[in-house]
């Protein structure tokens, strides 16, 4: 049997935020993720500068290279539009081994099934044994399915359903490109270039809209390709695309029973308008662990629902300076 006083399952952003900040303050926590790290998460690898400040992370200290846009393009109903801004991407392959490697707790690979409570113990698998349980585990996380489901019921309208590739490409243009409700997608495409000559493309959209209207999320997959051909901006490759599905921002009537907590995605804390999971899945992970260490209750009322007002604030911000802002500004 493996004791410790925090098991966290998931070691995604949310999981490692979690341990970094417990391991910081010398509580003994252990991580389960059932994938071996570094690992593949389809995602597009946007993220803000409130997720570096929250990491207490300089862009410079980063190894792996963090692409600044200084602007965004929006597609909108066929017109173009410049919007000023200050974000980031990374590739997750990179992001989240590094988060773990930063959290510096152990990291056991095992596939969480299942989870009882007993004599104020958390006895996962009959193998691990711990006082706190934080559910990390991201949209089918094992801790939500056993003890937050019936409280926290998930509505399928905040349901996504995403499909993306990354790839090695040496794309035409830096900048991020952004299509929102394109040939009627109930959602928006992307287009986030890499550091180091990656790129990412992909959409997402709402499940149950597309449900209802017939349509499949691969048909307007077809179209964007088609669209991002015809704008030259990747020509000659040859798709793989995969598909994931995650809860946008749910009433969370209970984040914490007892001393289990639910975070990121398996809290559903995506942004209501961009669907952005990496910081909110951050701060979570951060607030969850304060809640440990405080004894405080955990909410997830303080973290953004959503995007669009922060990317707006930035490219402000960015505009009267005169510079790009550190996240530390
Ligand atoms: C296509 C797509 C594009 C996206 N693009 C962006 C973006 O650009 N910016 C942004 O901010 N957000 C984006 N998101 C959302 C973002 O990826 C998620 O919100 C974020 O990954 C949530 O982090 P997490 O740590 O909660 O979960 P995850 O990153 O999903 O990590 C969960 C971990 O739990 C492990 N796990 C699951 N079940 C078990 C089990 N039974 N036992 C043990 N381990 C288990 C998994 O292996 C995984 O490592 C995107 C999502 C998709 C699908």
């Amino acid at each position: 049997m493996i004791e410790a006083e925090v098991i966290v399952v998931g070691a995604g952003p949310a999981g490692s935020a979690c341990a970094w900040k417990l391991n910081q303050n010398g509580i003994q926590t252990v991580l389960l993720d059932k994938k071996a790290f570094p690992r593949q998460k389809l995602c597009a690898g946007w993220i803000t500068p409130g997720v570096l400040k929250n990491l207490q992370l300089k862009k410079e200290e980063y190894p792996f290279g963090i692409l600044t846009f200084e602007r965004l393009f929006f597609h909108v109903g066929g017109r173009k539009f410049r919007v000023p801004t200050c974000q980031y991407s990374i590739r997750r392959y990179e992001f989240d081994h590094w988060l773990l490697k930063r959290a510096a707790v152990p990291l056991h690979r095992h596939a969480v099934q299942d989870i009882k409570k007993e004599n104020g113990y958390y006895l996962i698998d009959n193998s691990y044994r711990s006082r706190y349980l934080i559910g990390a585990g991201g949209t089918y996380c094992p801790v939500y399915g056993t003890f937050f489901k019936d409280v926290n019921s998930r509505g399928q309208q905040r349901l996504i359903t995403a499909i993306e590739e990354e790839f090695e490409y040496d794309y035409p243009d830096a900048n991020c490109h952004l299509w929102f409700f394109e040939n009627n997608l109930p959602g928006y495409a992307w287009y986030v270039p890499k550091a180091n000559g990656y790129l990412n493309v992909g959409i997402g959209g709402k499940f149950l809209t597309l449900k209802n209207r017939g349509q499949t999320i691969r048909r307007h997959w077809d179209d964007f390709i088609a669209t991002l051909a015809e704008l030259s901006l990747v020509q000659g490759h040859t798709y793989r695309p995969r598909g994931h599905n995650y809860y946008l921002r749910q009433s969370l009537p209970a984040g914490q029973m007892d001393n289990a907590f639910i975070i990121g995605d398996a809290a559903g804390l995506a942004t209501l308008d961009l669907g952005e999971g990496i910081g909110p899945a951050i701060e979570s992970g951060i607030l969850a662990a304060d809640a440990i260490l405080t004894g405080r209750r955990f909410s997830t009322s303080s973290i953004a629902r959503y995007s669009l007002a922060h990317i707006l604030w930035a490219g402000i911000k960015t505009t009267i300076t005169g510079r790009t802002f550190s996240n530390f500004h």
